[in-house]
């Protein structure tokens, strides 16, 4: 029987009351200010026919409507609250962030979104700014002001990122930038991007070595074809780079090592992702579950069939494990630990719970699932989008079989 006087185990699942204050306050916000700026786009929001341009850009009023989301969250202390007070953040644990990233997640695919911090906001990389570049870069990012764009994908380069062709060469003073991008999330209204270019070959500097990252400004690259992956439709495109000259005051962080730099926020990101699965499975199989015990078929609720009750209660038992991995994952990047490998189970696991519940939840619906009314095929879209971006499920099981001694 357990007693007052246990000993404690050391893990805790407990919920904190800095945790119960922000999860009320970010309810609040979300239904607050991000359901009247919906309700102000009305239709064009409402419509996704209305919300693109004919090559798929988002309109204006949608564009400065998710701008307008970021800087109130930023003034309500929530875009990067993860980021070091020093930096103009609130400076939460991992864990705070990763129940922020999921909990905004469960509130369905809508404009509540883009409250927190995504590939547009300030990341860790940008702590790497000096002199002027924090006023010109990092405070307005974390402001909401600015957004930017991390761009490292290349026509030919995408997993196996380091083949980049894009280089920067030195020409007196300056760089001279020549290259192609393509699948830059932000790229075509993003204020400036964090450019990942080579400044060393790689027979001198190795396979990781001798890559630098620039800051490089919208009026400074030209935004090319948008790249329309289906479930994201605007918000990903080329980026060209034609002989754009840089001073040394736009090199982020130490040249040649920009590859390192990166690969030490590599488990944020696939944190984040995988939050944003797993709160993204409880939105889908909330509604799927309600939609079960209403729905009527052959004189009794759907849910009562295995077929269908089944798939939910697969999906729920894998968004439960995916959710501990990630509990886990975030406690361990607290405690400063290494976590290349859980971050690599959390991401390749919780994404591909995500992409069966949102499968399930299609299937529920039957016709319905199909609808474009409803925000489902939306959702399994974007399921299968998250196990291709910050390494496919093929570039997480390496990672994995890595870990175990295996390559
Ligand atoms: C919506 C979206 C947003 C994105 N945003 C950004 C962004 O903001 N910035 C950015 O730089 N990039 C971005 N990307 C690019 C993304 O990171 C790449 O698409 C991803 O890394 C995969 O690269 P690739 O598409 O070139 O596929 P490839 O690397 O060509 O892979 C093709 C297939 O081969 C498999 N494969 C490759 N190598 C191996 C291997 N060693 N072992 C086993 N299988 C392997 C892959 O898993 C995949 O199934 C985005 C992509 C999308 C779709």
């Amino acid at each position: 029987m357990a007693t007052q006087d246990a000993p404690s185990s050391g893990v805790s699942f407990e919920t904190t009351e800095e945790w119960r204050l922000i999860r009320s306050s970010l309810d609040e916000f979300i239904e607050r200010e991000v359901a009247t700026l919906s309700d102000d786009l009305g239709e064009t929001w409402s419509n996704p026919r209305l919300r693109h341009e004919a090559d798929g850009r988002l309109v204006p009023e949608v564009v400065e409507a998710i701008e307008e989301i970021r800087r109130r969250s930023a003034e309500a202390g929530f875009y990067a609250m993860n980021m070091p007070e020093e930096a103009g953040g609130e400076g939460v644990s991992n864990v705070t962030w990763y129940r922020a990233k999921k909990h905004v997640a469960s509130h369905g695919p809508g404009l509540s979104r883009h409250v927190l911090a995504g590939p547009e906001g300030p990341k860790p990389l940008l702590l790497q700014a000096e002199g002027e570049q924090v006023e010109r870069y990092l405070e307005p990012t974390m402001r909401a002001e600015k957004s930017a764009g991390f761009a490292q994908t290349e026509p030919a380069a995408g997993s196996d990122s380091p083949a980049m062709a894009t280089r920067a060469e030195r020409d007196g003073d300056e760089w001279v930038l020549n290259g192609t991008k393509q699948w830059i999330t932000n790229a075509p209204y993003a204020d400036f991007l964090q450019v990942f270019a080579r400044t060393t070959p790689r027979e001198e500097a190795g396979r990781y070595g001798g890559i630098t990252c620039f800051l490089v400004e919208r009026e400074e690259y030209e935004v090319g074809s948008l790249n329309n992956a289906v479930g994201s439709v605007g918000r990903q495109a080329e980026v060209h780079l034609d002989d754009v000259r840089l001073g040394d005051d736009r090199v982020l962080g130490t040249p040649d090592e920009a590859f390192y730099e990166a690969m030490g926020f590599l488990s944020l990101g696939r944190m984040e992702l995988g939050a944003e699965a797993v709160g993204g499975a409880e939105f889908l199989l909330d509604r799927a579950t309600a939609y079960a015990r209403d729905r009527e078929a052959f004189g009794r609720p759907i849910g009562a069939f295995q077929g269908v009750s089944h798939k939910l209660a697969a999906g729920r038992a894998k968004s439960y494990a995916a959710d501990a991995a990630g509990y886990r994952l975030a406690w361990k990047m607290d405690e400063g630990r290494e976590a290349i490998e859980d971050s690599s189970i959390f991401k390749w696991f919780a994404t591909r719970a995500l992409w069966e519940v949102a499968d399930a939840t299609v299937q529920v619906h039957g016709g319905n699932g199909l609808s474009e009314d409803n925000p489902f095929m939306d959702a399994l879209h974007h399921a299968r989008i998250l196990r291709i971006v910050e390494g496919t499920d093929e570039i997480q099981l390496n990672t994995i079989a890595k870990q175990m001694g295996l390559r």
